[in-house]
């Protein structure tokens, strides 16, 4: 298939990481592949320099190791949970114990893995703890980076969405058809995703969905590629998967 992961890597919202490994092969080798994903990443060796990086930095996610040396991955999960109540939190631990991932989970991660585990599927479970801790900041507002047009802005909270200093009128299908790609720009949003989506945030007078003809997707998106035109951005047809926003910048 044409569509590499570089393909959608310009228009991925990166993220700042904390890793807090005590293993050195194992922080070096996550830290490596997350900045390879395009995210920036600090990493600590232990539970104190995590903490103390916690207090100073603004993360968006944080990678810990449960076994940890000084402060332990559980004790500073409780800490932090008393303050960054949000911040998604992907807890390792070494042993696939259930009581350890329950207490883990108890104490407020937001997903675990057990080692060893799969690099690809940290990588995965990590951008759907991302994306969905974004959403709600998506309430806020959402700029995407265009390297060759006007840059496209969202405000989801208004809603209404930007061109540069144009703003764009969208029904409301649109609207929600466009909020879903940009959330998972660089991402495949799939025919099923999309119907979803309209059917809970964007009913229509007959109330559903169910009745849309099968050709009516595929207007929706010819029109917000229309409206989209010198963004630098384009939603492409990912034949029998879905639609992906990305970038047209070589
Ligand atoms: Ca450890």
């Amino acid at each position: 298939m044409g569509w590499g992961p570089g393909a959608g890597v310009c228009l991925r919202a990166m993220a700042h990481l904390l890793i807090i490994e005590d293993d050195a092969l194992l922080r070096d080798g996550l830290g490596a592949q997350l900045t390879q994903a395009g995210h920036t990443v600090v990493t600590c060796a232990n539970g104190e320099d995590g903490q103390t990086q916690l207090q100073t930095s603004r993360f968006d996610g944080v990678v810990l190791d449960l076994g940890l040396p000084r402060i332990s991955g559980l004790e500073l999960l409780h800490w932090l949970r008393q303050r960054l109540a949000a911040l998604p939190v992907l807890i390792l631990t070494a042993r696939d114990s259930t009581e350890d991932r329950v207490q883990g989970l108890n104490a407020g991660a937001d997903d675990y893995l057990t080692k060893p585990f799969d690099m690809a599927e940290l990588q995965a479970r990590l951008g759907a703890l991302l994306r969905r801790a974004r959403l709600p900041a998506f309430g806020g507002s959402l700029e995407l980076p265009s390297q060759t047009g006007r840059r496209l802005r969202v405000d989801a909270q208004l809603p209404q969405a930007w061109l540069g200093d144009e703003a764009l009128e969208l029904t409301q299908r649109e609207w929600a058809l466009l909020s879903l790609l940009v959330t998972n720009a660089g991402r495949v949003v799939s025919r099923e995703d999309v119907l979803e989506t309209w059917r809970t945030s964007a009913p229509d007078s007959a109330g559903a969905t169910g009745g849309l003809a099968s050709n009516a997707l595929e207007v929706y998106i010819h029109r917000l590629r229309r409206k989209l035109e010198d963004s630098g951005l384009n939603i492409r047809n990912i034949r029998g998967l879905g639609y992906m926003l990305e970038s047209t910048a070589p």
